[in-house]
């Protein structure tokens, strides 16, 4: 189990990556850092899930990966790891998933 790897944040207009100094697209100067924040807002609450877990509370980590799931759908390690926990976890204080929508970008 490992924390994930920095996110990569695109222009949404440029289509370039953005500058990670700047927070800015190197090319139209767009400013960037509101979709820094939403990038890493999924990673920052999976790192979340991961100390919880470590302190053996499983609840927590259970919450802090749905919302990261919610703030970044794609972040599988995260998916991963609600899977397992789900699978094997106390008492089914899981929620149920949604079903259908799978929003993807
Ligand atoms: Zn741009």
């Amino acid at each position: 189990m490992s924390a994930v790897t920095d996110p990569e944040v695109s222009c949404p207009l440029c289509r370039v990556a953005a500058d990670r100094q700047s927070l800015c697209c190197p090319s139209c100067r767009e400013d960037l850092s509101v979709l820094f924040r939403l990038r890493y807002a999924g990673r920052i609450d999976y790192n979340r899930a991961l100390d919880a877990l470590d302190a053996g509370d499983t609840a927590t980590a259970l919450l802090r990966l749905h919302s990261a799931l919610e703030a970044e759908p794609g972040l599988d390690p995260a998916r991963e790891l609600l899977e397992s926990l789900s699978v094997a976890g106390p008492g089914g204080a899981v929620p149920a998933g949604r079903e259908g929508d799978t929003p993807s970008e």
